[in-house]
C-alpha cells in the first residue's frame, strides 16, 4: 500500500522511496514513499479545502472528542503491533515502545473528554443590550513536524489536540522514523475523519519539512525537534506570520544534595540519563552533585553502567537499545572525542561495545565523563546521547547557578530530602518542568514545554489545546 495519505487517498509520492533502517543491525525494514514539492502542495490544498467548505467545521467539539476516543481504543487494539513497529524503527526496548503506547492512548483519552468542555466565556460589558461573547476557534491548517525519538508520541501530543479544536492538518514525521506515524493516519481514517482533515507526508526536511513552512496556505506549524531546525522553522513562518509552537532540545540539569536518600538518587541518575540511549528531549545529562557525596554517586554510577544490558529492543531482558542511526552515532563519537580534547576524563564508556553480536548496529557505551568545564562543547551543547557529565557544588546557591547556566530551559530534577530546598531550588530554576525526587515523569494534564531556547510553545494540558485555537471577540449589539 502507497505511505502518503491525501484527501482521503493512499498515494505514492513523486519522489520515489526511501529506506527504514532498523538501528539495532542496520537492516533495511521496509522502504516508504517520498513526497516531492507537488505533493506538498496537493496535501496543503487538501486541508486548506476541508478546512474552508468541508463537513469538518460543521462537526461538533462533542463529535470530534468521540472520535478522539475511538482512536484511543484502537491504539490499545493494536497496542502489540504498534510497539513492535515502534521498536523495529527506533530500536527502543519493547516494553519502552508499549509504554509510548499506553501514554499515547492517554492524550487522546484526554483530549477525548477536553474537546466539549472548552466552552469560551460571556463578559459583562456593563451594559444590558450588548452580549459580549470570546469563543475559541480552530487555527486552520497545521503543519505538524515531528522528530524520530517518539515518533508516535510527539505526534499524539499535536495531532490529539489539533482535531479536539477542529483543524485540519498536514504530518510531516521525521524521514528516520515515519512507520508508527502512517500507522496512526490509518487509525484516523478508520475512526471516520473525513477526506483532507488529516494527511500525511513523508520526506526530509528541505524537501517536505522546509516548502510546508514556507507554504502560503498554511496557517500554524507546530515542530518538535532540533534548536537549529526550530529557529529556521520561526524564521521561514515569519513571511506569512504563521502561528509556531516549538518545542525544542534540553541540556537538563540533575541536582543531588548530599541530604538525599542516595539510593534512589542513583537509580533516577540512571534513568534520566541512559533511558532510550539518552535520545530524550528531558535526559538528564549534566549531574550536578554536592561534592561531599560525588565520588560515592559517580562510583555507583559507574558500577552499575558497566551492567547496563544493550541489544535487540524486541528481545527480553534487553535494557537499552542502540542509537537511531550511524549519524547519529558519529555525532556522538565526536561530542567524546571533543570532551577528551578538551581535557575531560572518560570514567567508563567512551566507545562502541565490543560484543560482536552488536557491531552492525548502532551502539555506543552509556558513558560517565568527569573533569569537565562549563565551557566545554560537552557542557553547552545537547549531546541527545548517552553521555553523563559530572559536575560538583558546594552551596544551594552555586546548585541553582549550575543548574540555570545554560541556554536551554526545558526539564530539571533535584533530589533532597529538605522540601524547604526543594521548594526553593525548584523556584529558583528556570526550566519548563522541574522534577523533586523524580525523573521523566509526564501527564497529559500538566503542561509540557521549554524557556529560553527550549521552545516557545505549551503542549499538553489546557494551554496544549489552545494553542491549536484562535480566540474571537464576538460584541452582540442587540
Ligand atoms: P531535527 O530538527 O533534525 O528534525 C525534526 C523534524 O524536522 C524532522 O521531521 C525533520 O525532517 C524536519 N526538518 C528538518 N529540517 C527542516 C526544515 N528546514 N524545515 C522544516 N522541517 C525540517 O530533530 P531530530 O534530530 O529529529 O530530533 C531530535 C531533537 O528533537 C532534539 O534536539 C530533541 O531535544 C528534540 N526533541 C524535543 C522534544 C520536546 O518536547 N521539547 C521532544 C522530543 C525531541
Amino acid at each position: 500500500m502507497p505511505n502518503l495519505y491525501i484527501d482521503g487517498h493512499w498515494t505514492s509520492g513523486s519522489a520515489g522511496t526511501a529506506p527504514v533502517v532498523n538501528p539495532y543491525d542496520a537492516s533495511v525494514v521496509t522502504e516508504v514513499d517520498q513526497a516531492g514539492t507537488d505533493d506538498v502542495d496537493r496535501a496543503v490544498a487538501a486541508a486548506r479545502a476541508a478546512f474552508d467548505s468541508g463537513p469538518w467545521r460543521a462537526t461538533t467539539a462533542g463529535e470530534r472528542g468521540a472520535i478522539l476516543g475511538r482512536i484511543a481504543e484502537m491504539l490499545q487494539r493494536d497496542k502489540e503491533k504498534i510497539a513492535r513497529t515502534e521498536t523495529l524503527d527506533t530500536g527502543k526496548t519493547l516494553a519502552e515502545s508499549r509504554i509510548d503506547v499506553d501514554d499515547v492512548t492517554a492524550v487522546f483519552r484526554y483530549y477525548s473528554g477536553l474537546a466539549d468542555k472548552d466552552a469560551g466565556r460571556v463578559v459583562d460589558t456593563g451594559n444590558a443590550d450588548v452580549v459580549a461573547r470570546v469563543v475559541h476557534e480552530p487555527v486552520g491548517v497545521c503543519a505538524l513536524i515531528t522528530p524520530w525519538n517518539y515518533p508516535l508520541l510527539q505526534l499524539s501530543w499535536k495531532v490529539a489536540p489539533a482535531i479536539a479544536a477542529g483543524n485540519t492538518m498536514v504530518i510531516k514525521p521525521s524521514e528516520v522514523t515515519p512507520l508508527t506515524s502512517i500507522t496512526l493516519v490509518e487509525l484516523c481514517e478508520e475512526a471516520g475523519i473525513p477526506p483532507g482533515v488529516v494527511n500525511i507526508l513523508l520526506g526530509d526536511g528541505p524537501s517536505v519539512g522546509a516548502p510546508l513552512t514556507s507554504h502560503p496556505d498554511v496557517d500554524m506549524v507546530s515542530f518538535t525537534g532540533g534548536l537549529s531546525t526550530g529557529q529556521a522553522i520561526i524564521r521561514a513562518s515569519a513571511e506569512t506570520v504563521k502561528r509556531t509552537a516549538v518545542e525544542l532540545g534540553g541540556k537538563n540539569p540533575n541536582i543531588v544534595f548530599a541530604d538525599t536518600d542516595l539510593e534512589l538518587a542513583v537509580d533516577y541518575v540512571m534513568l534520566a540519563v541512559f533511558l532510550h540511549s539518552g535520545q530524550v528531549c528531558s535526559a538528564g545529562a549534566r549531574l550536578i552533585v554536592e561534592e561531599s557525596i560525588a565520588d560515592a554517586v559517580v562510583d555507583e554510577v559507574v558500577r552499575r553502567a558497566s551492567y547496563i544490558r544493550q541489544g535487540n529492543g524486541l528481545d527480553d531482558g534487553v535494557e537499552v537499545g542502540p542509537l537511531v542511526s550511524a549519524a547519529h552515532l558519529a555525532k556522538i563519537e565526536d561530542f567524546v572525542a571533543s570532551a577528551r580534547a578538551e581535557g575531560a576524563t572518560i570514567r567508563c564508556g567512551g566507545t562502541r561495545p565490543d560484543d560482536p553480536s552488536l557491531k552492525n548496529g548502532f551502539f555506543f557505551l552509556p558513558t560517565v565523563i568527569t573533569d569537565v568545564t562549563r565551557d566545554m562543547r560537552v557542557i553547552r551543547e545537547e549531546t541527545f546521547g548517552p553521555l553523563l557529565t559530572v559536575e560538583r557544588f558546594t552551596t544551594e546557591a552555586e546548585a541553582i547557578e549550575l543548574g540555570n547556566d545554560t541556554h536551554y530551559g526545558l526539564a530539571g530534577a533535584v533530589f533532597t530530602q529538605d522540601m524547604g530546598r526543594a521548594h526553593r531550588v525548584s523556584s529558583a530554576l528556570r526550566h519548563g518542568t522541574v522534577w523533586i525526587n523524580d525523573f521523566h515523569p509526564y501527564f497529559p494534564g500538566a503542561e509540557w514545554g521549554g524557556m529560553g531556547r527550549s521552545g516557545n510553545g505549551r503542549e499538553l494540558g489546557p494551554t496544549g489545546l489552545a494553542e491549536y485555537q484562535e480566540i474571537k471577540h464576538v460584541w452582540n449589539n442587540t
